[in-house]
Parts: C-alpha cells; structure tokens; sequence
C-alpha cells in the first residue's frame, strides 16, 4: 500500500505580539489636566500665594452686575454658558425695570424674554427667572433665602449658583468653582479633581479661613486675566514659584 504523506497544514501567519499590541494601543492622553501625583502645597506655601493675592487685590469683586440678593441671584442663574459681559450686557436693563421678585413676576415670561434674548438659552432661563421669582413670593417672603438648600431649591438654581450667593450677598466661606477655578485649582495642583465638587471641597480643606471671604474672587480673577485656558502668563504670575504645573511658560 502506498504511503500516504499529509502535507503540514499552512502554518497560520502569526502577528507578532508586540505589532498586534500596537495596532490596537491607544494614544497616551496628554498629561495636560491631572495634577494628583505633584508634590501638594504645604499649608505655608497656600498661605503664601493668598498673602499675594491679598497684596495685589485687597478687595476683589465679583464681575456680575447686581443692586441686591435677589438681582444677584438672577444673574447668576443667567451666567450658566455665557460671560458675565454678555450677562451684564442683558441685564442693565432688565434690573432696571425689575429688582425684586415682584417686579420680575410683573414684567412676565415674554417680556424677560427679550431682555435676555442675547444670552444663550434665554428661553429655558426666562422661564427659571420667573419661576424661581414666583418661590421666593410664595415660600420666602420674597427674600433670597440664606441655606444652600433652600437656594438649590429654587429653578434653574445649583451649587454654584449657591455658593456664589452665599459668598457674596451673605459674606459665607464658600468656594463657586467655576471654569476658571476648575482649572486653577488643577494646574496649580492647589487642589486637583475630576469634578468641581472634587476642586471645591480640596480647596475648602487647605485655604485658610482669614482668605475664604475672597479666596473665590482671586481665583476667578487669575484664571480670567492670567492663568489662562490657552496660554497662561506665567511670565506675570504671582505664584509662578509655588504652582506645579510642569508646562509652566517660565
Ligand atoms: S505659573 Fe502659569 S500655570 Fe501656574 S498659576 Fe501661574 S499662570 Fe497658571
């Protein structure tokens, strides 16, 4: 009988480990946010940076126009997306027509509407003003009420809404993280965090009480006006010897 000879079968092309890794290998995301492994600031090193900040700027002040709580609040509620200029622009007219929530209640949806037509999300927003007016008549005794729960509580109202108003028409320590704090607070590694929440309650922790009335201002101001989201002026910082940012520009 002949002998039958199998002939091996074709050897399957092999991708070589470490070329099929590569294929499929994300690209390393830029360590451009996460400052959690920088060396953190000592409590004589925070107290420094305020000192200067103090210094330069003794009596920060916020950018968003208002009369009272109450126009405090609405500008507030209107800045979500947009600058304080273009909220500022909007509402000149609008507070001086209504200032409180009466007067807000009076004017009506369709009229607020057109006051603030040049805002983004004006409809939403128009609809929150009047509504969050509408509360503080009926459950506040049309005064801006004074706990965090009570100003998240009202339409179109959160946190950051709440700590501002807190902060500034009621004088409490609280810490509004907004784009420019959220990156501040990262890039400086004063207080690194994935959230606002993470930022705000880091920077709560290591800011000495004597600064908390304005330490929200004088990192809103610098992340305005110097540590900006393209090309921070590192050249003009205050604290460019404190801050941990490796891509510092000096
Ligand atoms: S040194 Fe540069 S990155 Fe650091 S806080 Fe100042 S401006 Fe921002």
């Amino acid at each position: 009988m002949a002998k039958i000879t199998r002939k091996p079968a074709p050897r399957k092309a092999a991708m070589p480990k470490k070329k099929a890794k590569a294929a499929v290998a994300k690209p390393k995301a830029p360590v451009r946010t996460s400052q959690k492994a920088a060396k953190p600031w000592t409590p004589a090193e925070v107290h420094e940076a305020f000192s200067r900040f103090r210094t330069a700027n003794p009596e920060p002040k916020g950018e968003l126009e208002h009369v009272n709580p109450f126009t405090l609040l609405v500008a507030v509620v209107l800045s979500a997306q947009a600058t304080d200029a273009g909220v500022n622009k909007a509402t000149r007219a609008l507070f001086a027509v209504a200032d409180t929530p009466q007067k807000m209640l009076d004017l009506g949806e369709e009229r607020v509407r057109d006051y603030i037509k040049t805002i983004g999300l004006y409809r939403t927003k128009a609809k929150n003003v009047i509504a969050l007016s509408a509360k503080l008549l009926s459950e506040f005794g049309g005064e801006v009420p004074r706990t965090r729960a009570e100003i998240e509580s009202l339409p179109g109202a959160g946190r950051k809404t709440a700590n501002v108003v807190l902060n500034m028409a009621f004088g409490e320590h609280t810490m509004a993280v907004d784009t420019h704090v959220f990156r501040v607070g990262n890039r400086t590694a004063l207080a690194p965090g994935k959230t606002p929440l993470e930022v705000e309650l880091g920077l709560e922790k290591i800011i000495p009480a004597e600064f908390m009335l304005h330490a929200h201002h004088w990192l809103i101001l610098h992340g305005r006006y110097t540590c900006l989201a393209r090309k921070p002026r590192c050249d003009v910082c205050l604290i460019t010897d404190l801050c941990r940012w490796p891509e510092k520009t000096v």
